[in-house]
C-alpha cells in the first residue's frame, strides 16, 4: 500500500551535561537526519534505515554506544542493542556483547536468521562470529571517550548511575511501515553482566503498526516503568496521544529516582519527545515534520 507520508526521529542519549559544548554532535546529527530523511524520500524502508543510522552513530565514538561506549569495572565493554520491526511485530536483540563494531547490525540479524528474540553475553558473541560481522580488534585503541562526558564522570562512575548514553531511531516509510531501534554501552561503571533496557523489546525499544519507540535514560528505571511497552499500550488501549504516553511513562521514570528520554513516531509521522533529564541530543525530520535538532 503506498502512503504519502514518512518521518524520522533519532537520539544520541539523554546524559548530557549542561554547560558542554555539542556543536559537533549537533553537526552530526543534522548530517545524519538529512541522509535518513533523503534515504527515507526516496523509498528505503523504515527498518533498513533505523539500523543505517544506528549503526552510524556506533562507529562515531561521538555517543555512549559502539565505539564511544564505556567500559564495565573490570574494564571489558559490553554493549547492548535492539530492533524491531512494526509491520511484522518481530524483533531481535543482543546484550552483553563484547567488541561487536555494530551490536545493531547483530541485533537485525537475531531477529531474521535466529528464531529467538535476545541472544547475551557468549553465545551472542559466537553468534556474531558465525555471522562474520565487523570485529573489535584492539579494545585499547578502539573505544574513544564520547563527546560532553567529563573525566570527573568516568572517575565516579559506579557510585551513581547517572553516567550514560545510548543511540537510537525510529522511523515511518513511504509504505507505512514503522521500525524503531536502540544501542548502547550501558550505565558507564556498571557490574559485569548487568543489562539494562535498551537490548529488550518492550522496554528500551518498541514498534508496531502504530506507533515506533525509542528509550534512553538510567534503564533500571525504564524497566520498573515498563518503558517504550508502556508508552505503545497507553496509545493502543488508553487512546493517549503519543506525546502525552511518552510524557507519562517519563514522569514514571522520574517518580521511581531515574533520568533519561523517549523518542516516538507514529503511523501519521507525528514525532514526540519526551525527557527529565537537562537534555537529549535528539533529531527529527519528515514529510509533515520539520527538520529540528536539539541538545537542551
Ligand atoms: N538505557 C541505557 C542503559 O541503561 C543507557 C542510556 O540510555 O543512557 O543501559
Amino acid at each position: 500500500m503506498s502512503h504519502s507520508k514518512f518521518g524520522v526521529a533519532i537520539h544520541g542519549g539523554a546524559g548530557v551535561n549542561p554547560g558542554q559544548d555539542y556543536q559537533i554532535v549537533e553537526r552530526d546529527l543534522e548530517l545524519l537526519i538529512n541522509a535518513c530523511c533523503n534515504r527515507l524520500a526516496q523509498g528505503a524502508g523504515a527498518l533498513d534505515v533505523v539500523e543505517w543510522v544506528i549503526g552510524e552513530m556506533e562507529a562515531s565514538g561521538f555517543y555512549c554506544a559502539g565505539r564511544g561506549s564505556g567500559p564495565n569495572t573490570d574494564g571489558i565493554y559490553e554493549l547492548d542493542a535492539s530492533i524491531m520491526d512494526g509491520a511484522l511485530r518481530r524483533a531481535g536483540g543482543v546484550c552483553a556483547v563484547r567488541d561487536v563494531v555494530s551490536p545493531i547490525a547483530a541485533a537485525r540479524l537475531v531477529m531474521e536468521q535466529t528464531p529467538h528474540v535476545l541472544l547475551a553475553g557468549e553465545g551472542a558473541n559466537a553468534f556474531c562470529k558465525r555471522q562474520g560481522l565487523a570485529h573489535v580488534t584492539d579494545p585499547s585503541a578502539y573505544y574513544v571517550t564520547p563527546i560532553g562526558v567529563l573525566d570527573s564522570e568516568i572517575a565516579t562512575a559506579g557510585q551513581t548511575l547517572r553516567t550514560h548514553g545510548t543511540v537510537g531511531a525510529v522511523a515511518l516509510d513511504l509504505a507505512g511501515n514503522l521500525a524503531a531501534g536502540t544501542s548502547t554501552g550501558g550505565t558507564f561503571g556498571k557490574l559485569p553482566g548487568r543489562i539494562g533496557d535498551t537490548p529488550i523489546a518492550g522496554l528500551g525499544t518498541w514498534a508496531d503498526k502504530k506507533v515506533a519507540i525509542s528509550c534512553t535514560g538510567i534503564g533500571e528505571t525504564f524497566i520498573l516503568s515498563g518503558g517504550a511497552g508502556n508508552v505503545a499500550a497507553r496509545v493502543l488501549y488508553g487512546q493517549a496521544t503519543i506525546q502525552s504516553a511518552c510524557n507519562d511513562m517519563i514522569a514514571d521514570v522520574g517518580d521511581l529516582g531515574g533520568d533519561g528520554g523517549v523518542i516516538a513516531i507514529d503511523s501519521d509521522g507525528q514525532v514526540s519527545f519526551s525527557f527529565n533529564s537537562p537534555g537529549m541530543k535528539r533529531a527529527c525530520a519528515g514529510s509533515d515534520c520539520p527538520t529540528m535538532i536539539a541538545v537542551f
